[in-house]
């Protein structure tokens, strides 16, 4: 087990990257100066560039080798509209935005593997190091397939990795099949008749049906569902009305579902539709339902979750890999790489309590740079292993 001994030498450098990156967050679709800083880094590094894709993606193509296999790299680039309360040097200079997610780190650890393994090139075939915009809410991954990037650069597997605050520096976490939810968005509105407060009768209340559609919904979870599969649904938005002594027109109720099998998202977006359906025709009301599905479940492959465990063994020990990392309800938009491709995504510790412990997306929060090494060190040792000479 060791860590990159080429890559911990240029550890300092590798810090520099990411906090210049921290200091100048771009959100979603914008990050111009950070994929100028990621194609002119790769490009010193001796690595073809190609952008463009989804607007500010970037794509460095290490071929070493006489080997047609190929595997990709992704990490993404993307800061977060959150108004940062750190007061250290690297601090965002960019009120309102800020790297509260790592996505700084991840880009910085992928550029110090790049350029180990440019520097090095233990490998036979070819590297894809796939930088990414907007992973944040508006899945610039999807936009990256759908842009053509496996068209582009063919890979036989997609890897991916996220830093973990409260999983300790050194270690990784990994889990088999589904590791992140599906993220789908409901928006529902429900239209009846508005009528003076006093005189419900001369009306249809959209409110008392809306109460009721918010409750119904409640039992999908509850009693449509097996209790082996994990589902959320949750109302998080409710308006209607204006004043005290109006029954209003209508209802908006707006919502979140998550699943960890595409099986269960299929029923749970028909059994919505059903629950509105049934209870406002039961009150003779009508609705209309916009039902978005975002990001699929994140499903990761066996061999390529051997290969990363394997990898991640090589850098930290076996001792300091948690293979049963338990999946989560958040999502991740590597899931549309991992649609049509297998994979595997990891976490790196990113450590815990004062030294890497703040959540992600908390305005205190900070990338872990002792993390780098572990992160560049595995990426590294990912592809000598997968892309071996021997
Ligand atoms: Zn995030
Ligand atoms: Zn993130």
């Amino acid at each position: 087990m060791a860590v990159k001994e080429e890559i911990a030498a240029v550890q300092d450098e590798i810090r520099g990257w990411r906090r210049d990156i921290h200091a100048h967050p771009e959100t979603a679709f914008e990050e111009f100066r950070t994929s100028d800083i990621v194609a002119e880094k790769l490009e010193s590094f001796g690595i073809p560039v190609h952008r463009g894709l989804a607007k500010t993606g970037v794509v460095g193509t290490l071929k070493v080798g006489e080997s047609n296999r190929a595997i990709g790299l992704r990490a993404d680039m993307d800061a977060l509209d959150v108004l940062e309360e750190n007061d250290f040097e690297h601090v965002s200079t960019i009120p309102g935005k800020m790297h509260a997610c790592g996505h700084d780190g991840h880009t910085a650890m992928l550029l110090g593997a790049a350029r180990y393994l440019s520097e090095t090139r233990r490998f036979n075939g070819t590297a894809q190091f796939i930088f990414q915009p907007a992973e944040e809410n508006v899945a610039g991954g999807r936009v990256m397939v759908e842009d053509g990037l496996f068209e582009l650069f063919p890979v036989e597997a997609v890897y991916g990795m996220h830093n973990q605050p409260g999983l300790p520096l050194g270690k990784f976490g990994i889990t088999l099949g589904p590791a992140m939810a599906s993220a789908d968005m409901f928006d529902i509105t429900i239209t009846g008749k508005g009528s003076h407060a006093a005189h419900p009768h001369h009306g249809a209340d959209p409110i008392v049906t809306g109460a009721e559609v918010v409750q119904a919904l409640q039992r999908i979870a509850s009693r449509t569902i097996s209790p082996m599969d994990a589902v959320v649904v949750s109302v998080t938005q409710f308006h209607a009305g204006t004043t005290m002594n109006v029954i209003p027109e209508a209802a908006s109720i707006k919502g979140t579902c998550r699943t960890l099998r595409p099986s269960v998202q299929d029923v749970v977006e028909a059994r919505i539709e059903q629950v509105v359906k049934g209870i406002t025709e039961a009150h003779g009301l009508s609705y209309t339902l916009d039902f978005d599905r975002r990001y699929p479940v994140l499903i990761n492959t066996e061999e390529e979750t051997q290969a990363a465990t394997a990898a991640a063994i090589k850098v930290v020990g076996a001792e300091n890999v948690v293979t049963t990392h338990p999946p989560t309800m958040g999502s991740e938009d590597f899931a549309w790489m991992l649609q049509d491709h297998p994979g595997c995504y990891l976490r790196v510790g990113n450590g815990e309590g004062m030294d890497g412990g703040c959540v992600v997306h908390n305005p205190g929060y900070d990338f872990n740079d002792n993390a780098t090494i572990y992160g560049a060190s595995y990426w590294a040792t990912l592809v000598e292993q997968e892309l071996s000479t021997g």
